[in-house]
């Protein structure tokens, strides 16, 4: 089998890569929400795979792989990726999770990082209180919610002094410095106010940075102990910062109790060594459709397992294929893996363009996806209705 076209069209906002095949096989894979930007990107790969057997993913994808970065530059990798996996799966009448070693569980447990009320309840104790409860009254019954705090969101710009770094109001102005007594008091107070609505019912996991210092970071983790939080994810470095810091997380977690996270901007195993033999974090959050794939975040949880390193993968904006992804390589991980960040249709008609199991708008229950057996991803283009939503240059998309 030999792979004849590497194509990419912007469906909604997702760069969607499509391979085929001499043999008619093609395989779908994608990149989050907010990365229209990297078609280029994805079609500079085209001629170093093209002729490849889609089906040696890892020496079709050792072709490319050198060639992609931190995120946002691992996605067009990452999506490559996901679609050979598809492919080998199709083409042995398989699920991706037997070809990557089979099932450890049959459900997986997923968290909301992402369903939040549309009116944001202001980042007050009472209104964070108030978006919490709308959280955990879900019908997905979710047994961990994440929520972001400090510099995550805007709590470090709407709240007056919160901090004595730069406040710019410019999208993707990079937050960082030492917060006030009174910035860390309110973040402290407004912790406790959503804590207090999950009771020990549900874990209540915290997205605070990057850009807490680290002493700040472990004075927080410190004072947030007696409310046994999941975890609290790149305070130091993290989303799009394009470096680790590891031993700076070290000083953190070795100091607290409180489960200290990163890792979905980190491209590549190479990149998590240092996270995890130094045991610099208690869990790694890589993204499968950034870190570089799905056999690379295996590789992490496994060697993250090999060090009491627990695994809870990022996936926010990766949608209703990465949703797929996510489940088929979830399913294979050890039982470091605690749960994945579900994603959503980033718009209701996805669900008419793709089929298969993962399509179920009823998927989650009791914050478990059932895991499927359908050959390769289980998830499929629909071409007539997908045509409705590609973009005139993406006219061709379905052609070979
Ligand atoms: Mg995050």
């Amino acid at each position: 089998m030999k792979i004849t076209d590497l194509k990419c069209a912007i469906i909604g906002n997702h760069p969607v890569v499509r391979i085929t095949t001499d043999e008619g096989i093609d395989g779908i894979g994608c990149g989050e929400a907010s990365k229209p930007y990297l078609k280029p990107h994805v079609l500079f790969y085209k001629e170093y795979i093209l002729g490849e057997d889609p089906r040696d993913v890892e020496r079709t994808i050792r072709r490319i792989r050198r060639m992609g970065a931190f995120k946002p530059w691992g996605t067009a990798v990452s999506a490559i990726e996901v679609a050979l996996w598809d492919i080998a799966g199709k083409a042995a009448g398989q699920p991706v999770h037997r070809l990557l070693g089979g099932k450890v569980r049959d459900k997986v447990r997923v968290y909301n990082g992402n369903i939040r009320p549309k009116t944001g309840g202001g980042y007050t104790p009472e209104g964070m209180a108030r978006n919490m409860k709308w959280m955990k009254d879900l019908p997905h019954n979710f047994s961990i919610i994440k929520q972001g705090i400090a510099f995550h969101g805007n709590m470090a710009t709407e709240f007056p002094d919160y901090y004595y770094g730069d406040v710019e109001l410019k999208e993707r102005f990079p937050k960082r410095g030492r917060l006030t007594e009174r910035g860390l008091k309110h973040t402290i107070e407004c912790v406790e106010a959503m804590k207090e609505v999950l009771g020990d019912e549900v874990g209540l996991a915290l997205d605070v940075g990057p850009g807490v210092i680290p002493q700040d970071a472990l004075k927080l983790a410190r004072a947030l102990e007696h409310l046994n939080l999941m975890w609290m994810e790149d305070m130091i470095t993290g989303d799009y910062t394009p470096f680790v810091l590891a031993d700076m997380y070290r000083d953190v977690s070795d100091n607290t109790t409180t489960p200290i996270h990163t890792g979905e901007q980190i491209y590549l195993r190479q990149n998590f060594v240092d996270l995890i033999e130094k045991r610099a974090v208690d869990v790694v959050g890589p993204d499968p459709l950034d870190v570089g794939g799905l056999a690379e975040i295996k590789w992490i949880a496994e060697y993250a397992d090999l060090h009491g390193i627990d695994m809870a993968p990022h996936g926010t904006l990766d949608g209703l294929i990465g949703l797929a992804a996510l489940v088929q390589v979830s399913a294979t991980m050890p039982q470091n893996y605690i749960a994945f960040e579900l994603p959503n249709a980033e718009a209701d008609w996805w669900y008419d363009i793709v089929e298969g199991p993962a399509t179920d708008k009823n998927l989650v229950k009791d914050s478990h996806i059932e895991v499927w057996d359908d050959p390769g991803l289980g998830i499929r283009l629909i071409e007539e209705e997908t045509k409705k939503h590609l973009r005139e240059e993406d006219a061709d998309f379905f052609e070979g």
